[in-house]
């Protein structure tokens, strides 16, 4: 068996086992402490635009803060983009809210601004004004913010920006998690970098901030005993976990770097194959840190199934797009604006190993497997298309299995 390359996998710098080792020796052993602070400030500094960050122990629970902290409460409705991962739109659940899905657009495979506005009005028609937005940069790619954010001011809707796979990406050169009310990171292992376990809440308001940090410690008072006037989390981050985090900071541009090198390494590599697309640049305001790179199949020409199982028996990672929730049998039941744009890209969608520590070597792997499936299916189509060559083909078979 052939070495396994994988998906997305975690890609250690040289500083992160020093941060670890001090926590160590300091006995910081805790969900707070000075890997905490100097992670959040690493981030603050990172991110610009004086946004304050709590550092958390996932993306999934400052999603959750976020949902808490903006008032969201059983009963209420939240419009989620419905082409990403669960953990975007669970914690509304977590909160006895009800999601409604938005469909993507085009250009950026996340939330479409016109369909955002039409479940708006839909929504405050029917007395269910929602009570947050989540808009999710898929892979990367910026979502369409000024008009997001315009409508989203528009109607007086708080917007959370699920940022867990964008650390890095900017649009119109301002960090992804900074242009809405509240953002979120994910430092989980597969992302593009990784305290093992752990996420980030980012807002500009300092009170949001504040609060997160004191939800995630169990909302205790100040008091000289254990007093609580609100229903608390545990979900702040552990020292040691945060000290992985700012050895990763140290090597975050690379990081960015060479995810984006791989993304072109496929598209220039497979340029010239009709019927495998790569998402388009939607405009140089969009810079993406391509987290994971993807491609669209056309299925006139070849399918998905066999590109992945011929990568998978090749002992290659991929997986196909994120299924979008709208279809996703647990929340069956939940509304839905669109006109099916996320479900034509998960049916036509493969990401591809996308990991910052990938070698030329294993690219290379990764293209040739592509490029065998591709031609096989173009030799065999041609023997199809025509009639005389079939029967040549049949007869050499016939032949050779005589003679074997
Ligand atoms: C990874 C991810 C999350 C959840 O982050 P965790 O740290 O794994 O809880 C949320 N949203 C998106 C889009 C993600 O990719």
């Amino acid at each position: 068996m052939k070495e396994k390359i994988w998906l997305s996998s975690p890609h250690m710098g040289e500083k992160e086992m020093e941060y670890v080792q001090e926590a160590f020796a300091t006995n910081w052993i805790a969900p707070l402490g000075p890997n905490v602070n100097g992670l959040e400030h690493d981030l603050e500094a990172f991110l610009g635009k004086k946004v304050h960050v709590a550092a958390l122990s996932s993306g999934t629970a400052a999603i959750h803060l976020a949902l808490v902290i903006l008032g969201v409460k059983a009963g209420d409705e939240v419009i989620c983009q419905s082409m990403t991962f669960s953990a975007s739109a669970n914690p509304i659940v977590y909160q006895g809210a009800s999601p409604v899905f938005i469909d993507s657009e085009e250009t950026t495979w996340n939330m479409s601004p016109e369909f955002l506005e039409l479940a708006i009005q839909d929504r405050i028609k029917h007395g269910k004004k929602p009570k947050a937005i989540i808009v999710v940069h898929l892979y990367g790619m910026p979502a369409r913010m000024n008009e997001i954010m315009a409508i989203a001011r528009r109607y007086e809707i708080p917007v959370i920006e699920d940022a867990a796979e964008a650390l890095g990406s900017t649009y119109k050169g301002q960090a992804v998690g900074t242009f809405g009310d509240i953002g979120i990171l994910s430092f989980n292992g597969n992302k593009i970098i990784t305290t093992s376990g752990g996420g980030a809440l980012i807002s500009a308001n300092a009170e949001y901030v504040k609060q997160a940090r004191f939800l995630a410690t169990q909302a205790r008072d100040h008091a000289p005993h254990y007093q609580h006037s609100h229903i608390g989390y545990n979900y702040r981050m552990s020292n040691v976990c945060a000290g992985i985090g700012r050895g990763q900071m140290e090597v975050l541009p690379n990081r960015v770097a060479q995810r984006r090198y791989n993304f072109d390494f496929y598209k220039k590599a497979l340029a010239d194959v009709k019927g495998i697309q790569f998402i388009a640049d939607p405009g140089e305001e969009f810079y993406s840190n391509h987290w994971l790179s993807t491609i669209l199949v056309d299925s006139n020409e070849f399918s998905i199934i066999d590109i992945q199982n011929a990568l998978h028996e090749d002992n290659i990672d991929c997986r196909p797009l994120w299924k979008p929730m709208h279809l996703q049998p647990v929340f069956k039941s939940a509304l839905y604006f669109g006109n099916g744009v996320s479900e034509r890209l998960f049916n036509s969608g493969l990401c591809l190993p996308s990991g910052s520590n990938l070698t030329d070597g294993e690219l290379n792997r990764v293209v040739s497997r592509i490029r065998e499936v591709v031609n096989v299916k173009k030799s065999s189509k041609n023997i199809a298309d025509n009639p005389i060559s079939c029967v040549t083909f049949a007869l050499i078979s016939v032949l050779l299995s005589i003679i074997l």
